[in-house]
């Protein structure tokens, strides 16, 4: 199927066409006629499929004929979780309707609110925004929600992981009935659920789950190491490699502004982009890494969900991410629009559990290479797959549950009475750890994600049931 046979406007074709776009991706395929024909639509497709154009030419089809609506007004409303992603949306917008008259504008927190104000005075038909910032310019009777006519959720999942479900529920609650939604997802949480059956009732469901052009090749790997080698080990690995680019992820602010000195002094330039920056700076570093300017970037895992880079050749996880769901995101940063991409973790002992977490929710454990010159002195063991963890504590000592509305229990639950939901689980012992390589794709991650009925198994929450 082409994109000439979906029933978009010419200019937007034009628009596309200029891009280098041939042909539509799955979810694209499946959803833009639909959301033509004014349906509602839940998507739910892995990242990097190609879902910010599954939105967006829809409404900038809808909107081209119209007339933008009085000050203060807007005709379509996109959230999204982050500012970094709410510029990006923009962005393609901009180049998607680039032969449209059309106004969009992007609204954020941590920057002044005036010439926001001032934007939304002006006129606008399309609003990015996050959810927080939008609120606030409602409460203060800055922007009216009466003209809306389409709603987009992206990242729905995310928005609900950051806790944003008041900001939404309130204004989504504060728009007009009559109105098309679309919602996107990279998983299909049981929240996520929720939020679709409660605002969404009458909406398509989609997942596009099958093997295609758009789903991510990525080549998966994990090494050993002391906590205390992982900087050397990183900065080996990125001399003896010379990778084009890569984008590191790190838990903490105070850790990746440490892992940019630490690199420096081995003669490698690196920068960090994580929640403490400044708004200009994260925007400006970020576009130097999309320039390719900047060749490694440490970011936190906050600043990069969502993010789209060009050919990402790879992705280091420098720490192990809880929960596991966020790992699969962090890697979905490479191996996006068809090219083949690489994710690798250096693990230490300390990461076990999590490692653990996120072997369980892959359904495998990931190929271990060695590195000579840093077997750790303390080994790290394979990962029980349906591993049931006690409790994690955060650094305050509050235990961490991945859904706060659940509790997990203090009791530990047998393993007999756990229900995973993945299939095909090979067991540990079948899989040497240092297997001659053995490429895992990452669609299968997803397809997990979309095509079940019920979450995703989280030994966090599940173990109770
Ligand atoms: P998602 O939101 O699903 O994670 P994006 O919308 O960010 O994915 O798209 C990922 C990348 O694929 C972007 O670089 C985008 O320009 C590109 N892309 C989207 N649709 C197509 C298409 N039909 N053909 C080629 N590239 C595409
Ligand atoms: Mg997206």
């Amino acid at each position: 199927m082409s994109f000439s046979t979906l029933g978009l406007n010419p200019l937007i074709l034009k628009a596309i066409g200029d891009l280098g776009y041939s042909l539509p991706t799955p979810i694209q395929a499946e959803a833009i006629p639909l959301a033509l024909k004014g349906k509602s639509v839940i998507a739910a497709a892995q990242t990097g499929s190609g879902k910010t154009a599954t939105f967006v030419l829809p409404i900038l089809d809808k909107l081209a004929g119209g007339e933008t609506q009085r000050k203060k007004r807007a005709r379509a409303l996109i959230l999204t979780p982050t500012r970094e992603l709410a510029i990006q949306v923009h962005k393609r917008i901009q180049d998607y309707a680039k032969y449209l008259d059309l106004k969009s504008m992007v609204i954020y927190g941590g920057v002044e609110l005036a010439p926001q104000k001032q934007q939304l005075i002006e006129g606008v038909d399309i609003v990015v925004a996050t959810p927080g910032r939008l609120r606030d310019l409602y409460t203060q009777r800055a922007i009216h929600f009466d003209e809306i006519a389409l709603l987009v959720l992206d990242e729905a999942d995310r928005m609900l992981d950051m806790g944003f479900i008041e900001d939404i529920t309130k204004i989504i609650d504060s728009l007009p009935e009559e109105r098309q939604n679309l919602m996107f997802s990279a998983t299909l949480s049981r929240q996520v659920r929720e939020l679709a059956k409660e605002y969404i009732p009458n909406g398509i469901h989609l997942s596009v789950t099958k093997d295609s052009q758009g789903s991510p090749d990525i080549e998966q790997w994990i090494t050993t190491v002391d906590k205390d080698k992982k900087s050397a080990l990183l900065s080996q690995l990125i001399q003896d490699n010379d990778w084009s680019q890569a984008l590191i992820f790190i838990e903490t602010k105070h850790g990746a502004a440490k892992l940019v000195t630490q690199l420096e002094k081995r003669g490698i330039q690196a920068d960090c982009i994580h929640s403490g920056r400044a708004q200009a700076i994260r925007e400006q570093i970020l576009a130097d890494f999309k320039a390719g300017k900047i060749k490694y970037l440490i970011s936190t895992g906050i600043s990069a969900r969502g993010i789209d880079i060009d050919n990402l050749p790879l992705v280091i996880n420098y720490d192990l991410p809880f929960p596991a769901d966020e790992y699969v995101h962090r890697i979905g940063r490479t191996g996006r629009a068809g090219a083949q991409g690489q994710a690798i973790s250096l693990v230490s002992k300390d990461d076990f559990k999590n490692l653990c977490m996120i072997e369980s929710r892959l359904g495998h454990l990931l190929e271990r290479r060695e590195i000579t010159g840093f077997v750790p002195r303390k080994a790290v063991p394979d990962s029980i797959l349906n591993y049931v963890p006690k409790a994690k504590r955060d650094e305050n000592g509050k235990r961490i549950v991945a859904d706060p509305s659940l509790k997990t229990g203090s009791k530990s639950s047998s393993k007999s009475k756990l229900k995973p939901n993945f299939k095909a689980k090979p067991k540990p012992s079948s899989i040497a750890p240092t297997s001659a390589k053995s490429r895992s794709n990452a669609n299968s991650v997803c397809q997990s994600d979309v095509s079940q009925d019920k979450p995703a198994f989280n030994p966090w929450t599940d173990s109770k049931k």
